[in-house]
């Protein structure tokens, strides 16, 4: 049978001041052609500088997916003509990437598989393009922004695997804080390589290279089509052409673009105007000291609290909702009680009302006091679920709404007393039923000791003094 295997080159803009190798800011623009310089057009004379937040985000990153760490900084030469690169060459690095051989492991139908990663390496991106139909405009806005580009090995199977690794890297480079990683900014790309090949066989097929996917959704449709027009190919007779397509969103097919007969010459060499430097080990301890605890660590440790699988899944997935989580941890918070506020009430909140965390008025702190004001039977639980919402839709604290609404759970024994007593007095009838042995009318007298307080007894103190009184009778 025909399967599809995959590899992956991602490219993702690292979130860094400054441009890499100029002054310029590097920050999303509307306005084109705000964020440049000299160097950045490749006005005669100009030379390169590094910026050194761009290496250690580089090799920040190269760290936290295993990856081998070379022993100096060394940028090289990719010689190439396009309108989009005004030097008529890229500086990237080929002979000293910042990465090579790691590995990312990630979930797949609860099954943890090695995804290994080739290289990455550290570049500088290109001017941005507009095509009209006999015009183009060109933006250099995006010229000299920071570039990481991770190769993995082409070990995914299916879209489900791709997507998953896709999710987990995106993941790790938020809590990195090394991109923003924005699919809508094109912060984050990804090229998709993929080829058939029948199951029992060792040696891949002939790929084809999908170029420049902006969104998972995108990845994912690609990979579904290339693999049925591939398979249709393969299966009339005929030979899949190695080649660069692109993806039609609008039309949800993918197109060639340009056949690859050789690999193209770029005549690398080591970049001459940027020094080699060594790369000592305080430098990279340094910069491993600023690698935070990493989701599948995160998701570990939840789990071990008793959080289930998935719920420690949805709260690593989404960075801002993982640091409420945790400082509700901090706080003393359940673990277990929190993650089912968090993943059912508070999510679903926040989508109801499209917000993201820092939007809703709802702290760690209020999350906290909100449960212990349950545990220590101040309300019910039933009572929690309305406080929480009037907590979000009022701006208020819980105890403020506990003590507006007058909410408070009845819990003196001698006030819960009296209310019983009231509602014998008043049922007699149901007190001799009770007496002749039908013992279950308790629950009758029950309700009307809840419905007489206002909702607002303790039920299990109030059924134990119910209890005793109906008995002394
Ligand atoms: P290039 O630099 O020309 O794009 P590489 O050999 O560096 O080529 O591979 C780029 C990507 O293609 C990697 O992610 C790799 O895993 C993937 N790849 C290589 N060969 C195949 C193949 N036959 N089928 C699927 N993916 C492949
Ligand atoms: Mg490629």
């Amino acid at each position: 049978m025909l399967k599809p295997v995959i590899g992956l080159e991602i490219h993702c803009e690292l979130n860094t001041k400054s441009k890499m190798f100029s002054g310029s800011k590097n920050e999303y623009e509307k306005m084109p052609n705000e964020n440049i310089s000299e160097i950045d057009l490749a006005l005669p004379g100009i030379l390169p500088l590094p910026n050194i937040e761009g290496v250690r985000k580089a090799i920040k990153l190269a760290l936290a997916l295993n990856c081998e760490i070379p022993d100096e900084v060394m940028f090289d030469r990719k010689n190439y003509y396009y309108a989009d690169l005004p030097k008529g060459y890229q500086i990237t690095q080929m002979t000293k990437p910042f990465g090579k051989n790691g590995y990312l492991d990630i979930e797949v139908d609860g099954k943890v598989k090695r995804v290994t990663i080739h290289q990455l390496h550290l570049e500088e991106d290109s001017a941005s393009m507009d095509h009209f139909s006999n015009y183009s405009l060109i933006n250099y806005n995006r010229a000299g922004v920071p570039l990481v580009e991770i190769v993995t090995d082409p070990v995914f199977y299916n879209e489900k695997e791709v997507v998953e690794f896709l999710e987990s890297l995106r993941t790790i480079i938020k809590y990195l804080d090394v991109s923003d990683a924005s699919s809508d900014k094109g912060e984050l790309r990804v090229d998709v390589n993929i080829s058939m090949k029948e199951e029992s066989e060792e040696k891949l097929g002939v790929r084809a290279e999908i170029k420049n996917i902006n969104s998972f959704n995108s990845v994912k449709e690609t990979i579904l089509y290339e693999e049925q027009r591939q398979r249709e190919v393969l299966e009339s007779g005929g030979k899949v052409i190695q080649e660069t397509r692109r993806w039609v969103d609008d039309e949800k097919v993918t197109v060639s673009m340009r056949e690859k007969v050789d690999a193209i010459d770029y005549k690398y060499y080591v970049e001459p105007n940027i020094p080699v430097v060594p790369i000592t080990k305080e430098f990279i301890s340094d910069i491993e000291k600023t690698i935070p605890e990493l989701p599948n660590k995160k998701k570990e440790r939840f789990i071990s609290l008793g959080v289930n699988e998935k719920d420690a899944k949805t709260i690593i997935r989404n960075v801002d909702l993982c640091k409420f989580y945790d400082e509700v941890l901090t706080l003393g918070g359940d673990a277990k009680d929190a993650s089912n506020w968090i993943t059912t009430r508070l999510l679903g909140y926040m989508s109801a009302n499209f917000l993201e965390v820092g939007d809703v008025y709802l702290t760690p702190e209020m999350l906290v006091n909100l449960m212990d004001m349950v545990k220590n039977g101040k309300i019910s639980s039933q009572q929690a679920k309305e406080v929480f919402v009037k907590v979000l839709d009022q701006k208020n604290s819980p105890e403020e709404i506990v003590k507006s609404e007058n909410m408070e759970q009845i819990s003196d024994t001698d006030e819960i007393r009296s209310i019983v007593n009231k509602v014998l007095d008043e049922n007699t009838t149901q007190v001799e039923t009770y007496k002749s042995g039908k013992t279950n009318i308790l629950g009758y007298l029950m309700g009307q000791v809840l419905k007489m307080s206002g909702g607002k007894v303790n039920p299990g103190v109030a059924n134990k003094i119910l209890n005793e009184e109906i008995n002394k009778r």
